[in-house]
């Protein structure tokens, strides 16, 4: 079996905060005299109802780990760890998420919060050879112009090389807020170029997803996984060309589906979708971005090639410019070119065990 972290991948939905070493947490925690709740510091993913109750319980969670985040330094930290331990599983293009409005308290306005991130996104990318876009997202918690404000902010950052915004955002509950009020921060995000990345199909099902599709334009949907339970749904956003960014982790942990083997992995990929493996939020989920192709090759039966495919779709779904896509992709090539490595034979195999 080919070692998974060698892969050449794109990660597309990794969040800022979530994305957190839980080790970096408790010493910004300790640093700025913070308590946690014990269940952030714990090594347990998280395992909430989806619910309304376990929405909520996810969220209060995550609000506590961000209120641990406070200034610039801390945000660089986030940043780049995340690409570094991004490159360490492979991952040749990182694209990740951030409010910027939770951390300008700290550092003057949202305008200097994202050139902290960009500055450091382009810095670690030199640093770890990993290509690093950034998403600007909104809140649906939020009033929509407040999203307008922040499509404006990304858009006067759009571009494809590291370090530059490249995607619009919306994220939190998917049953809050009315989408059809956020189209017109979408509308300005698409005019500057940038790819619409709304959340959307994780928590709620077909219509929700028809709404996000109908209203923001989506080049791809952050999870998108429940589309499949109206097959003509799923067929009208393959057409399109909507890529889903699933997030197999994130769906067992928020009580989407009861287990890794139950999210539709496969039928996704079979009914022609583009589906790019993400961790979402690796700091409350406890499983970063390998994990999730692991996941397809342990409990769903991907083999080598169609793990490579999963890897090629992530690369095509990314607004990495063409000179990355094309590495990265003849890098997909190499690794399923080279033989696989013969079977390491355990304890229970026999062949390493004491006579
Ligand atoms: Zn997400």
């Amino acid at each position: 079996m080919r070692d998974l972290a060698r892969l050449p991948k794109a990660h597309l939905h990794l969040h800022f905060t979530g994305s957190m070493r839980v080790s970096t947490l408790g010493e910004l925690a300790e640093q700025h005299g913070i308590r946690l709740p014990g269940a952030l510091l714990d090594s347990d993913p998280l395992h909430v109802p989806a619910t309304e109750r376990g929405w909520f319980r996810f969220q209060r969670l995550y609000d506590a780990a961000r209120a641990c985040v406070r200034g610039e330094a801390d945000m660089r930290r986030v940043i780049a760890e995340a690409v570094a331990d991004d490159a360490a599983e492979g991952s040749g293009r990182l694209e990740i998420q951030v409010d910027p409005t939770s951390y300008a308290p700290f550092v003057g306005g949202i305008t200097p919060a994202l050139e902290i991130v960009l500055d450091e996104a382009r810095a670690a990318s030199v640093r770890h050879a990993v290509s690093v876009g950034v998403v600007v997202a909104a809140s649906r918690m939020r009033h929509p112009l407040e999203a307008r404000t922040l499509a404006r902010l990304a858009a006067r950052y759009a571009g494809d090389g590291s370090g530059d915004v490249i995607g619009f955002g919306l994220s939190n509950d998917e049953r809050r807020g009315d989408t059809a009020e956020f189209a017109a921060a979408f509308a300005i995000a698409r005019r500057a170029g940038l790819a619409a990345v709304p959340h959307g199909g994780e928590l709620l099902g077909p219509a929700h997803v028809h709404d996000v599709v109908t209203h923001l334009h989506p080049d791809r949907l952050g999870h998108g996984v429940r589309t499949g339970e109206d097959p003509r749904l799923l067929h009208d956003v393959v057409e399109r060309g909507i890529a889903l960014e699933v997030c197999p982790a994130s769906n067992v942990s928020l009580g989407v589906y009861p287990d890794a083997g139950a999210v539709p992995l496969g039928a996704l990929v079979d009914a022609g979708a583009q589906v790019a493996l993400g961790a979402d939020d690796p700091l409350l989920f406890r499983s970063r971005l390998v994990a999730q192709y692991e996941v397809a090759r342990d409990v769903h039966g991907f083999d080598d090639d169609a793990l490579a495919d999963l890897a090629r779709a992530s690369i095509r779904a990314s607004r990495a410019d063409d000179a990355t896509r094309v590495r990265l992709l003849a890098g997909v090539d190499a690794w399923l070119a080279a033989p696989a490595p013969a079977p390491v034979l355990t304890a229970r195999g026999g062949a390493d065990r004491n006579p």
